[in-house]
């Protein structure tokens, strides 16, 4: 019998609405967000899903997040995102850390 595929997830930050108050990445119960390394136009730094391959789409950080800043969506094609939208046509896309290890090895 084919074994059920793994749900995986796809974590939006629209990077203008974040400032950086890091409630979501307090409330996230698998430590897949973090503070990022580049501000938006306001000043703040924003959060990156960093590690998308851990997130089980329980959608706290969605709910808590005062400013609308965070989508969760289950993953069409089976595969984890994690994506930052600087504005509608520059977006960022971070690679969940299990390819970022292979790349390394492959390297
Ligand atoms: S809760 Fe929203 S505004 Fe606060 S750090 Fe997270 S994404 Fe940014
Ligand atoms: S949906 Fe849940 S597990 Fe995924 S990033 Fe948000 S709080 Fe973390």
């Amino acid at each position: 019998m084919e074994k059920p595929r793994k749900r995986r997830f796809e974590v939006l930050v629209i990077a203008e609405r974040c400032k950086e108050c890091g409630m979501c990445i307090h409330v996230c119960p698998k430590n897949v967000l973090e503070v990022g390394k580049k501000s938006n136009s306001r000043g703040f730094y924003v959060t990156i899903p960093a590690r998308p391959e851990d997130c089980v789409g329980c959608r706290i950080c969605e709910y808590i997040c005062p400013d609308f800043a965070i989508v969760v969506r289950e993953s069409s094609d089976g595969h984890p995102r994690g994506i930052i939208q600087w504005s509608e046509d520059r977006v960022d896309e971070v690679a969940p850390s299990s390819s970022r290890e292979e790349a390394v090895v492959r390297a």
